[in-house]
């Protein structure tokens, strides 16, 4: 029973270690893409040149596929690509 009870708060412990890796890790990102829109799925975006000179960023998640772009008022807008 003191075995079992050591055991689960180890692994608690853990997720919550691995929890911060995750918020540390996107804290990161924001941090290093400091001028860039945050995506709808919360992580940060990157910025990518497709086909006009407007400021345009990307979700760095692959399976997300949702990108940003500033219009002529300078306000962000936001696009969902579908694949
Ligand atoms: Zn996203």
């Amino acid at each position: 029973m003191g075995t079992y009870r050591k055991s689960a708060a180890r692994s608690k412990r853990t997720a919550k270690r691995r929890e911060m890796a995750g918020m540390f890790f996107k804290w990161l990102l924001r941090f290093y893409y400091k001028h860039s829109p945050e995506c709808h799925c919360g992580w940060a975006m990157k910025p990518f040149v497709k086909y006009t000179d407007k400021h345009q960023w990307k979700c760095i998640w692959k399976g997300c596929g949702w990108e940003a772009f500033e219009d002529s008022n300078g306000d962000i807008d936001f696009v969902e690509i579908n694949k």
